[in-house]
């Protein structure tokens, strides 16, 4: 009975989460000042207990001063608070965001923000809708352009990510970051509906593994040909994360790569993995896999080919290795680290009239697509997964006055 209470609870969560998700945006930046306008919708600014109805187009500066948040606009000031909010009403709320302090280019975003001082700098938490968000996650992810069938599939991927990782900045006060860290994500563009749209057809719609979880939704620019089993990358071998050959990536850009090394350097490299260098010919050295390898072999030493991407910083781990008199020359394949969906594969999929559910199944193994709110989750599921969402949803005060 506990356990069902449990469950009903997370599920509950998860409908209650779908609506609004908190993100600290220019994350990466010690924000001192930024222009905020509101661009689409009406909007109100609130501070204090302070309600200000703010124009369309009408600027306004927001700096930090101290531990505070000065709020002014063109003809005055309106003070000094410890938490500045815009809220917008109309459901379909655009503002603008421009970085002075330190400058940066301009953005666009939905809903909601609120700005307070933490971290030493100005903090800036986009209070948005969930989808969205996922939206514009995608935007960031698949480039403008594209077809509706692979916005699905990469909006599938990056709604289960989200809903999985709602407490991933829980301390910090906010459920996400914008980096890469958790999801890219740069706000909105004007011209938005295709993907907003695309978004909405699959609303709701996670991802999950035969025992009904949440699967671990890795995707990756481009594998060159074969993905990669997810134990070859990381350490846990999971069972919908297998490598499938991908005829329909090899030919997109990022396909191959080439790079050439100074032979010193690799040979440092190699000796460092406890190969003897001063003995290893140009045979031993060099290295043609027809499949997607997992190590790279010299003088009966196995060294990791993540380990040779990490230190060369290579787009991918999947190369040949041709030794010359001077150099290394690597002939690569794919871009990422090869685990899970393949963007370009999944673009030329989409293009061929493939829709999101055989594209995902063709990446993932035994999964299914399910809608979040029928997802059932055990208690120790849910810790591993640290799905907490309502409740750090919760913390954020300033949620209490959003209308
Ligand atoms: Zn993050
Ligand atoms: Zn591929």
């Amino acid at each position: 009975m506990k356990a069902l209470l449990t469950i009903t609870l997370l599920v509950q969560s998860f409908c209650l989460f779908a609506q609004k998700v908190t993100i600290s945006i220019f994350n990466d930046t010690r924000l001192n000042t930024i222009l905020l306008t509101p661009m689409q919708g009406s909007y109100n600014l609130m501070f204090a207990d302070t309600i200000v109805t703010v124009k369309p187009n009408q600027i306004i500066y927001i700096s930090r001063q101290g531990d505070s948040v000065l709020v002014r606009d063109e003809n005055c000031s309106y003070g000094l608070y410890s938490r500045v909010t815009l809220v917008g009403n109309s459901g379909d709320d655009v503002f603008r965001l421009k970085p002075v302090i330190p400058a940066k280019p301009a953005r666009l975003y939905d809903d909601n923000i609120t700005f307070y001082v933490e971290y030493d700098r100005l903090m800036a938490v986009n209070v948005i809708d969930t989808e969205k968000y996922i939206a514009a996650v995608v935007l960031a992810e698949a480039g403008p352009g594209k077809e509706d069938e692979l916005y699905k599939a990469q909006a599938l991927l990056v709604r289960t990510y989200t809903l999985t990782h709602t407490t991933k900045h829980q301390s910090e006060g906010f459920n996400l970051c914008d980096e890469e860290h958790c999801q890219a994500y740069k706000g909105r563009t004007e011209k938005f509906q295709d993907i907003l749209d695309a978004v909405m057809d699959v609303k709701g719609l996670i991802v999950v593994d035969s025992l009904n979880r949440p699967i671990t939704a890795a995707f990756h620019a481009n594998c060159g040909g074969q993905t990669a089993n997810s134990e070859d990358v990381w350490i846990s071998e999971l069972p919908y994360l297998r490598s499938v050959r991908d005829p329909y990536c090899t030919s997109a850009r990022n396909a191959r790569w080439e790079r050439t090394i100074p032979i010193t350097e690799w040979k440092k490299f190699l000796a460092a993995q406890g190969v003897d260098t001063a003995q290893a010919t140009r045979n031993d050295m060099n290295f043609n896999p027809k499949n997607r390898p997992r190590f790279y072999p010299v003088m009966g030493i196995n060294i990791p080919v993540t380990a040779v991407r990490k230190h060369f910083r290579l787009r991918s781990a999947w190369f040949s290795v041709n030794v010359a008199k001077t150099e290394v020359r690597l002939s690569g394949r794919g871009y990422g680290h090869g685990v899970g969906m393949c963007q370009d594969g999944a673009l030329a999929m989409a293009q061929k009239g493939w829709d999101y559910e055989q594209i995902i199944k063709y990446y993932f193994k035994g999964v299914s697509i399910v809608d979040v709110s029928k997802v059932a989750i055990d208690k120790d599921k849910v810790d591993s997964l640290k799905l907490q969402p309502f409740e750090a949803v919760e913390t954020l005060p300033f949620l209490n006055f959003i209308p």
